[in-house]
């Protein structure tokens, strides 16, 4: 599935297993792109062929027509498109979710599931191979009642040190577990928190427990540079070829599907563990296990 055989460790079975999901630096970028282009349109018609991908009912859809779009925000893994008339458009594109921006006319991709016009021509269009992604058009007062949003954990790239550290202590779980988890910090998923580890040099099944402060003073500043020089990588790859080819970029990882190559700071083979159908990868040597 992509993987040269040299590799050896990796297998087909191990492949199909994991379900990358966007993360952070995927929506940063969609968010990029999308921010400046949609800014001040009008929407001019509205389409949902897979009508129940919007939960709060594909028939309200229509109600943003004539309305113009503004800033677009980002939250854990949901993006919010705001409205002009304080009205918030929703999307957690979970697994296969995909935004294309494109002329209208253009030939459409399979599993079109949303469609939004705007008075300059272009589409804003959503596919979704597996069609689990979740729509939700809400107020600002409806916000909360998204599911998932009112027990979010703070964004992973605004949480403060302080309030970083003063979480992760009441934690005493396994380390990437925590990461991981939207309730403790939202945003991160299994690859960040792969990537993350690494640079902190933290094996990922460290329990918190485990780790004195110096630890979590180097976990905070890893996940912000990890997450900080990964978006600036997506970034770039999305202005250049655009959205719609896929939902996640992932060529510059170090660690993360890496099982069976060199370690980049040591040169130690990365090791890939697959759990309950999501791979973990880390370096033995830069990542010891102190239980
Ligand atoms: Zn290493």
């Amino acid at each position: 599935m992509g993987y040269p055989l040299v590799y050896g460790v990796r297998n087909v079975e191990a492949d199909r297993e994991e379900d990358p999901l966007p993360e952070i630096p995927d929506l940063e970028a969609i968010r990029h792109y999308l921010m400046p282009r949609l800014d001040r349109l009008t929407v001019t018609r509205t389409e949902t062929p897979i009508p129940w991908l919007v939960r709060t009912g594909a028939e309200g859809l229509v109600t943003i027509e004539g309305h113009q779009f503004g800033e677009i925000h980002r939250l854990g893994k949901f993006l919010l498109f705001f409205l002009d008339e304080a009205r918030i458009l929703v999307v957690n594109p979970m697994l296969t979710g995909r935004f294309h921006w494109v002329e209208a006319g253009t030939k459409k991709p399979g599993r079109l599931g949303v469609v939004i016009a705007f008075d300059n021509g272009y589409e804003l269009r959503y596919s979704d191979m597996r069609q689990m992604g979740r729509w939700y058009l809400v107020t600002q007062e409806e916000l909360p009642g998204v599911p998932q949003m009112a027990t979010l954990g703070p964004d992973a790239m605004s949480v403060t040190e302080d309030e970083f550290l003063a979480r992760i202590k009441s934690r005493r779980g396994q380390i990437k577990a925590t990461l991981a988890n939207q309730e403790f910090i939202a945003g991160i998923g299994n690859a960040y928190s792969d990537e993350i580890l690494w640079a902190a040099g933290l094996h990922p099944h460290r329990r918190r427990a485990t780790m004195d402060e110096d630890d979590l003073h180097r976990l905070y500043a890893s996940m912000r540079a990890v997450q900080e020089e990964s978006i600036a990588i997506v970034d770039a790859t999305v202005q250049g070829e655009g959205l719609g080819k896929k939902e996640e970029w992932r060529e510059h990882l170090k660690v993360h599907r890496r099982a069976g190559t060199p370690c980049p700071r040591c040169g130690s083979e990365i090791k890939g563990q697959v759990r309950s159908g999501s791979e973990t990868n880390y370096c033995v040597v830069c990542q010891p296990l102190f239980e």
